[in-house]
């Protein structure tokens, strides 16, 4: 709960006399609106635990877009409500003034129902959208996704799709509709005509260790679809070793938040709770998952990465109404990978934002070794190999991307260029035997080869046991549903 609120001395409105409702002593126009309060104070509120208005917030995401913020000021904003918190109220205003600050896409009355979409908290190797949104798109549904770049030690799934020459992710509202009419579904970023702040904010939490905090990620996530005006949505929130949050305890706080706040802003929204100890799937890395996604859409890969997919997929089929149930929707979404319609929706969507056609044609259609070939790699390879006998109990996914963040997997500073081929290969599965000086991990590298230390954590980052081989469970742990609506046929499952 937030403390009382103390205002600064500066800015406060001149006192007025009790009973003198005017402000002025005589009848006469209504008072006018207080002053707006300066940043300072603004800041020095919420620092002192205080509760910022509707007013003070859309003050703060105003001066941040229009320049007049400093960089400085923007970072103590941040940290005073990463430390001090926002109640819902406060989190539904910063998501309201975040959404205000661009464009608000409005798309034809007769896409209603089909207007679906999924983010993500952020994980590792967490390619996830770059296959569903297309997917989605070939079950009959419009996926206007507007989605971010790498946040932490996360990957993000633009920077995934900009390591294909040529993809675009800056698309204006009238080339995402033409997207949306032609394609069923586009991949953007934020720009200066959507969600500008969420942009300048997003990337300040990335560089002041601000982005664990769990109202800004519900006014990132939200504000970028209260703008895309869904029927549905769901949103991946992940815990465990290399997720934002680690326990499930936690990741469930903000999964409800993210419903309650979605709920009173219009927003259909369902949470799933899912696992990010192990990386999702078995590469890691802009170049690498594009593929890894390709091989999903070929109706292959690992089953961890196509159990999710599916599971995601048939959410929003059901929550939008355009499934019975969740089952049924998961199995529309696992025949459209099957059936090769989703990668032909990818191809398009390539196609449609940049990507040559020969060369997005080329990627869908190539084996997964000509598809290598397309895509920019790195320049070194270096396996590593197990140190023992043992059963795989874990992979451990923050070492693991922590180094490759460090090899330019990542970034350090705001806008920083990435390393696209830069990334790793899990070479063996949660629950598989291996003998001593067998080849579990195959890293991508620029360097001429990894440092000691990096050596040391991927070595680490192996967890072997002495169990029997096991099959790996399913991510998947939960899902928070958003309150029934009255007229709603629907059975909660
Ligand atoms: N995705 C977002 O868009 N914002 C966050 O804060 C986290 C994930």
């Amino acid at each position: 709960m937030a403390a009382p609120v103390t205002p600064g001395p500066s800015a406060s409105p001149a006192p007025v006399a009790p009973g003198d409702l005017s402000g002025g002593g005589s009848r006469g126009p209504p008072d006018p609106p207080p002053e707006p309060k300066q940043l300072p104070e603004l800041i020095r509120l919420k620092r002192d635990g205080g509760r910022l208005s509707e007013a003070d917030i859309r003050d703060f995401v105003r001066a941040v877009v229009d320049g007049s913020a400093q960089g400085a000021q923007i970072g103590a904003m941040l940290m005073a409500i990463r430390l001090r918190g926002m109640d819902l109220e406060e989190t539904a205003a910063l998501t309201r003034a975040l959404a205000k600050s661009g464009q608000q896409l409005e798309w034809p009355e007769a896409w209603r129902p089909q207007l679906v979409d999924k983010h993500s908290t952020g994980g590792v190797g967490d390619k996830v959208s770059l296959v569903l949104a297309p997917a989605l798109a070939a079950c009959g549904c419009k996926v206007p996704m507007i989605s971010g770049r790498g946040l932490g030690h996360t990957g993000g799934t633009l920077d995934k799709l900009e390591s294909i020459p040529g993809f675009t992710v800056i698309q204006s509202p009238e080339q995402m509709q033409r997207l949306l009419e032609r394609v069923g579904c586009c991949i953007v970023g934020q720009s200066k005509k959507l969600v500008p702040a969420d942009g300048i904010l997003y990337e300040a939490r990335d560089v002041t260790a601000t982005v664990d905090s769990l109202p800004l990620i519900t006014a990132s996530i939200l504000s970028k679809k209260v703008v895309e005006n869904l029927s549905a949505l769901v949103v991946d929130v992940k815990f465990g070793g290399a997720a934002v949050f680690s326990s499930q305890a936690q990741a469930r706080e903000l999964a409800e938040v993210l419903v309650g706040v979605g709920a009173s802003l219009g927003l259909r929204v369902a949470a799933a709770l899912t696992a990010m100890d192990n990386p999702l799937g078995r590469s890691v890395g802009h170049t690498l998952e594009v593929e890894e996604a390709l091989r999903c859409m070929d109706g292959a890969g690992p089953a961890d990465l196509r159990d999710l997919v599916t599971r995601l997929g048939g959410v929003l089929l059901w929550l939008s109404g355009q499934a019975e149930a969740q089952d049924e929707g998961a199995a529309r979404v696992a025949k459209a990978l099957e059936d090769g319609s989703a990668r032909d929706r990818f191809e398009r969507m390539l196609a449609a934002q940049g990507v040559d056609p020969g060369l997005a044609r080329a990627l869908c259609s190539g084996t997964p070794a000509q598809r290598r070939q397309l895509l920019p790699g790195a320049r070194e390879q270096e396996e590593l190999h197990a140190p023992a006998d043992g059963t795989v109990e874990l992979v451990q996914a923050l070492p693991l991307a922590r180094v490759l963040h460090e090899l330019g997997a990542g970034r350090s500073r705001a806008g920083e260029p990435l390393r696209p081929g830069v990334g790793a290969e899990l070479l063996v599965s949660v629950g598989q035997r291996l003998r001593r000086g067998t080849p579990w991990l195959r890293v991508h590298l620029d360097a001429p080869a990894l440092s000691g230390p990096q050596r040391r954590a991927l070595q680490e980052a192996l967890v072997l046991s002495d169990r029997a081989p096991f099959a790996a469970s399913s991510p998947f742990a939960d899902l928070v549903l958003p309150p029934p609506r009255p007229t709603s046929t629907h059975t909660q499952q």
